[in-house]
């Protein structure tokens, strides 16, 4: 049988700390290469090796040492890009190289809730890709789409509410964050603010989370992703944690369970990245600890690789339902390995 050749990505926002993660995370990939990087005129012209401050606990790929930094406008020397840029800066870039050809794979929140631009988490709702021909319909693009992910709170949210909302229905969430430090970039929070401290304040945050998981857990509807109709309450806190948000929630469901039943819901939950065995896929999207005291940020954001959401705490509530205490690896399941596992499924659908 003869192999496709790699796709060549290009990764835009290469120098921070998404695009760090994805460059480790592509090393040795057996889908894709990485053969472009940009960032921004502070970067340009400059080698990977020399524009980028490495903030990982591994090696830099040799294979990307050379490649010189270029602007985040089209064109670029690959077949698709990821792009990890802040969002007032994706608006333009992303939508100049979707609207020249290229599939863009985004981490901002730049067009997560625009109507025809898929929100895509594949264990939950890859029927969503089916969109796709109505955007490029509406916007004139001819090989180009954009595909996003959610923010890096809502992704572990999402894991855990969707097998609740199969089995049981979803009524209403409530969720209090403790969200760690590289959630916001680098060099991201002052460390005057934030050693001893905690900020109950991430611009912008709860409004995403209150709104985003709707949109995942909605029904492709014709071209249309209609909502899914429960409620979310979020409070977002920054604590001084390297990397990992935990997440304290509570749900109220549309039909009685028993806790042995939501326990069972978790751990058997699984879905199309774990069928296809896609290359980013964790075996188990959901890890379920029965110890008091987990899941922690130091103890679990790395389980599967950084790709599983971890929850424990799981009990009956006095007013909702239930609560349950979850973490997820904010730069890898949040964001990196998110928007890396959507591209593998792009793959796999033949859209890549
Ligand atoms: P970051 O560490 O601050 O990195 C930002 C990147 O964007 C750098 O490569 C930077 O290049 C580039 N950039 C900044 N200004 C630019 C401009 N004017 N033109 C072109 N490039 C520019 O941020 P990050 O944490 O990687 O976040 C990137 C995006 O991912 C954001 O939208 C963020 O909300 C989203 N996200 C982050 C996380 C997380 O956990 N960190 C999780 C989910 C989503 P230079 O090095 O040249 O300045």
């Amino acid at each position: 049988m003869r192999t496709q050749a790699k796709r060549r990505v290009g990764i835009l926002g290469a120098t921070g700390t998404v695009g760090q993660r994805l460059i480790h995370m592509l090393r040795d990939h057996p889908h894709f290469e990485v053969t472009a990087l940009a960032a921004s005129d502070r970067s340009e012209g400059k080698p990977f090796a020399d524009a980028c401050s490495w903030k990982l606990p591994f090696e830099m790929p040799d294979a990307v040492k050379a490649i010189k930094l270029q602007p985040c406008n089209p064109p670029l020397d690959c077949d698709l890009v990821i792009a990890s840029l802040p969002s007032d800066i994706a608006v333009e870039s992303e939508a100049a190289f979707a609207a020249a050809g290229y599939p863009v794979i985004s981490n901002s929140s730049a067009f997560r809730m625009h109507e025809d631009v898929p929100l895509i988490v594949p264990e939950i709702n890859p029927d969503h890709l089916g969109i796709i021909p109505s955007q490029q319909k509406k916007h004139g693009y001819d090989r180009g789409y954009m595909v996003t992910n959610p923010n890096c709170t809502t992704i572990g949210l999402v894991m855990a509410l969707a097998p609740l909302q199969q089995r049981f229905g979803l009524e209403a969430v409530m969720m209090t964050s403790m969200q760690a430090i590289s959630g916001a970039g680098y060099p991201g929070v002052a460390s005057m603010d934030i050693i001893d401290n905690v900020m109950p304040f991430i611009g912008g945050e709860e409004e995403k989370v209150e709104v985003e998981p709707q949109k995942i857990m909605g029904k492709l509807a014709g071209s249309k992703i209609e909502a899914a109709p429960f409620k979310v309450s979020a409070q977002c806190n920054r604590v001084p944690v390297q990397d990992g948000h935990l997440e304290s929630v509570r749900v109220k469901l549309s039909r009685t369970a028993s806790l042995e039943e939501v326990i069972d819901a978790f751990a058997s939950f699984t879905g199309l990245p774990q069928e296809l065995k896609l290359p980013t896929a964790p075996a188990r999207p959901i890890i379920v600890r029965s110890e008091k005291d987990r899941p922690q940020p130091r103890l679990d954001r790395d389980a599967e690789n950084g790709m599983a959401t971890v929850v424990g705490r799981i009990a009956q509530d006095t007013i909702f339902d239930f609560k349950f205490t979850l973490i997820s690896h904010n730069t890898i399941r949040g964001a990196a390995g998110a928007a890396l596992l959507n591209a593998e499924l792009l793959v796999a659908k033949g859209l890549l």
